[in-house]
């Protein structure tokens, strides 16, 4: 197995998991592999067929993506090739049937088109794999479900003795689960690799929109650009794209530019610019994505908040990926937080609707946590952290001065208790700002001794302590019908217990910095 490695694909050892995943795969056994952006799965579905003498099927959900592996493939001496339903010329098909290409990649689309007698004819040929790249897609608790996935499960049946191979980077419990159910994986040998990228560096940071903080933006960015890396900035929407393109370009500052709206010739333009090094700083919407598998990016940066920490996670991902310290920068504002319909646009059904809510309400999460972000992460990934602090992330080296703010912290959770536990934010801050609206006066909420005890502090202010609260665990998150509430946790009411109206004990948080504003 070692000299093959070396001997096509030039490299001297496998990395952890793969050689194990090469041999499970040689023994027919289905697998599910989970492993961080830039781990190296790709090489566990590329490897096999150079032993086994066998074509491997590869479903991936990209043309651009598949052209790219296609091309560095056949430069190593290894017969690749794609099919897609754009893809006309006849002898890929019949050169494939007859099992002449060691990898034969094809989207999701073309693999459910494609006739029985295809398939038996390869088979007749040797298949020793059939690979699902991006296998989340096939969720719907995924962040980038695909009916075209979906359908997969058919090739099961077709190609009942073929060991299946579902890989992706990105996968809850849920998701894991669902990529078995879907494929039929039978007794899969499960691979979980870690999802810590430790030469990453996270941070986040608020801003308000307007002319001066895209000034600072900008300003800020020309410190970063250096010939030796490139700078990936994702924003939410094409309009924020555009803007910053121009401002970066009034600033004298080469960018490229990626997003939806665009030719797809255009698209292909500018992806092949990046890759190449024509400029290094590359303005897009989440778009541009999967298969950017360059080593040398040294930032990413968001500008908004991302619609689902998974989709944050992969975005994020793609720095750093030659292993030295790159950065992971987050700039969110809190309009953002208001774009859950939005998201919620695609979902089909109540689960799925549900499922973007969720992981969007976590993307929030993360900006607004005032402990480690690492450690967040790979807790909602369901990693295990033996650690408190991780000491690269803003939150474990920023020295944040702390406040005792257990009055305000014992006002906020015993007024949002006597609200009754089933209101967004606004309400209990409007109550403890002494607000006298229609929806206050009908529930009877000034009446509460809290009402208006709160009145020298700002709306926002108080905002900024409920997220403390949240990510310290004394209130809790969930939703109803679409609307986020805050109810108070156990270790809330366990603070309350030990309070009376003039005394409570110390409770000190971090003083963010709208608290300080
Ligand atoms: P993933 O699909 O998990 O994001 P890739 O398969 O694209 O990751 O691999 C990431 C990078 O690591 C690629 O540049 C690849 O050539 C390299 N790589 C993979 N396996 C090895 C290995 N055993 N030794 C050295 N480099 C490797
Ligand atoms: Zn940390």
């Amino acid at each position: 197995m070692e000299s093959t490695l070396k001997k096509y694909l030039g490299f001297s050892h496998f990395r952890p998991y793969q050689k194990e995943i090469v041999e499970q795969i040689l023994e027919g056994k289905d697998c599910l592999v989970v492993m961080a952006t830039g781990s190296g799965k790709s090489l566990c579905y590329q490897v096999p067929p150079l032993i086994a003498k066998k074509t491997a099927v590869v479903i991936s959900p990209l043309i651009s993506l598949m052209q790219d592996q296609v091309m560095a493939l056949k430069q190593r001496g290894i017969r690749a090739e794609y099919l897609s339903s754009a893809q006309t010329d006849r002898s890929v098909h019949s050169n494939a049937e007859s099992g002449r290409y060691d990898i034969l990649y094809m989207t999701p689309e073309k693999a459910c088109l494609l006739e029985a007698s295809f398939w038996s004819r390869l088979l007749d040929s040797g298949i020793c794999l059939l690979a699902v790249d991006e296998a989340h897609c096939i969720s719907e608790w995924g962040h980038n479900f695909r009916v075209e996935y979906k359908q997969l499960d058919r090739l099961r049946d077709v190609l009942s003795n073929v060991p299946f191979v579902g890989l992706t980077a990105t996968a809850t419990e849920k998701v894991r689960r669902d990529i078995i159910n879907s494929l039929k994986l039978q007794f899969p040998y499960v691979t979980i690799g870690s999802f810590d990228r430790k030469n990453l560096f996270y941070s986040v940071k608020s801003f308000d929109r307007g002319n001066a903080f895209l000034n600072e933006f900008v300003k800020e960015i020309s410190t970063y650009v250096d010939k030796a890396g490139s700078i990936l900035i994702y924003c939410t929407t094409v309009k924020d794209v555009e803007q910053i393109f121009e401002s970066l370009r009034e600033a004298g500052i080469e960018a490229g530019i990626y997003h939806g709206q665009m030719s797809n010739k255009a698209r292909e333009e500018s992806h092949r610019s990046f890759i190449r090094d024509e400029f290094y700083v590359m303005v897009a919407t989440i778009a541009f994505g999967m298969g950017i598998d360059k080593p040398n990016v040294r930032y990413v940066i968001h500008y908004g908040c991302p619609k689902s920490l998974e989709s944050y996670y992969q975005e994020s991902g793609r720095c750093g990926r030659d292993g030295i310290p790159s950065f992971c920068q987050l700039y969110y504002t809190r309009s953002d937080f208001a774009k859950a319909d939005f998201y919620c646009a695609d979902a089909r059904t109540p689960d799925q609707r549900k499922a973007i809510m969720e992981s969007f309400m976590a993307a929030q999460r993360y900006c607004t946590l005032s402990t480690c972000r690492r450690k967040f992460l790979l807790e909602y990934f369901g990693e295990k952290c033996s650690y408190d602090k991780c000491g690269t992330c803003d939150n474990c080296t920023n020295i944040k001065k702390e406040s005792d703010m257990a009055r305000e912290a014992f006002l906020l959770l015993a007024c949002i208790q006597a609200c009754g536990g089933h209101w967004g934010l606004n309400l209990p801050v409007d109550v403890l700002r002494g607000s006298r609206s229609k929806k206050i006066i009908d529930a009877q909420f000034d009446k509460l001794p809290f009402h208006s005890l709160g009145k020298e502090l700002s709306a926002n202010w108080w905002k900024a302590l409920a997220y403390q609260l949240i990510s310290h665990d004394y209130l809790v998150e969930t939703f109803r019908d679409m609307y986020k509430t805050v109810r108070v946790g156990p270790k809330g009411m366990q603070f309350l217990k030990s309070c009376s109206p003039d005394q409570q004990p110390p409770l000190y948080l971090p003083l963010t910095p709208e608290m300080m504003g």
